[in-house]
């Protein structure tokens, strides 16, 4: 290859998704943020969403500082005026939607026996609900467009269970089962949805967990190494640059831990 076919190339893969709008829920910090690094340095204009305006800004704001396209709107997932509201924002900011990732998430963790009833439905609500519901919003504009790449971030744990994490199994399972569905329901429009199932990504949310917990963690993976969320991010962005034949799947990014 000569040295000017690649850059011709190098150029081509900085724009892939150009023109492209990116919505990425609770996207202030973590995997969300990874992603929404991932697409817009693949030239997509970013929109970061989190519970507060504070935390999109602050996450917008480390992607601009970077020379790429980003903007914060404030989206809480289990209010379904506040989707609304986002929704509409970007549609009357941006004009279109190309891509929705559904990354919010909680853990509520105790086994079942200690489990409050609250635990259970808070988990389900920012887990589960949040996707159904955010996709409702966002999937019309889609359709309109005959165009769209939707991905929801599961986990393992909703394909294996886990002690002490009834609601989170229970409510990543269910994010498996609604992207199959989507799928199913959308084909039709040239929209795919498919989800990532990551398993140890250190974040905030693994970073919680006790160092005997996490050593245990690390006996079962073979990379022996903890992924980090720019391993989830390579996955997002395939899906949403390639694998136009590709929908309804799950994509495990776990280091081998399940296989
Ligand atoms: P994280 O660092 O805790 O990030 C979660 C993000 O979701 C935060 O920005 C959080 O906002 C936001 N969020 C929580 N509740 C929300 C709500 N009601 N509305 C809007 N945003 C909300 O965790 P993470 O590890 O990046 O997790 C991202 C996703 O990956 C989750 O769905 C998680 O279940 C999944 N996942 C993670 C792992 C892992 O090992 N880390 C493994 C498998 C799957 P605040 O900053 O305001 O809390």
């Amino acid at each position: 290859m000569t040295t000017q076919t690649l850059s011709e190339a190098k150029m081509t893969h900085h724009d892939l998704l150009k023109g492209q709008v990116a919505i990425v829920t609770g996207s202030g910090r973590g995997i969300g943020l990874a992603i929404a690094r991932r697409l817009a340095s693949a030239g997509a204009q970013a929109v970061i969403t989190d519970i507060t305006q504070e935390f999109a800004d602050g996450g917008a704001k480390e992607l601009t500082d970077k020379g790429m396209k980003a903007q914060g709107f404030i989206c809480n997932v289990t209010d379904v005026q506040s989707i609304e509201k986002m929704a509409e924002d970007v549609m009357s900011k941006f004009g279109k939607i190309d891509i929705l990732i559904n990354n919010a998430g909680i853990t509520r963790d105790t086994l079942i026996m200690r489990m409050k009833l609250e635990d259970w439905n808070a988990v389900i609500e920012t887990n589960l609900t949040s996707v159904f519901k955010v996709t409702q919003s966002v999937v019309k504009n889609m359709s309109k467009a005959n165009y769209g790449r939707i991905v929801n971030i599961a986990s393992v744990i909703g394909m294996h269970g886990n002690f002490g994490q009834a609601n989170y199994a229970a409510s990543k399972a269910g994010v498996i089962a609604l992207t199959k569905t989507i799928a199913k329901e959308y084909a039709s429009k040239n929209i795919t949805c498919n989800a990532i199932a990551p398993g140890f990504i250190d974040t905030a949310m693994t970073q919680k967990l006790k160092d005997d917990i996490k050593q245990k963690y690390m006996e079962f993976i073979p990379l022996k190494r903890f992924g980090q969320p720019e391993d989830v991010a390579e996955a997002a962005h395939y899906f949403c640059t390639g694998g136009s034949y590709v929908t309804g799947q799950v994509i495990v990014v776990d280091g081998g831990m399940f296989m």
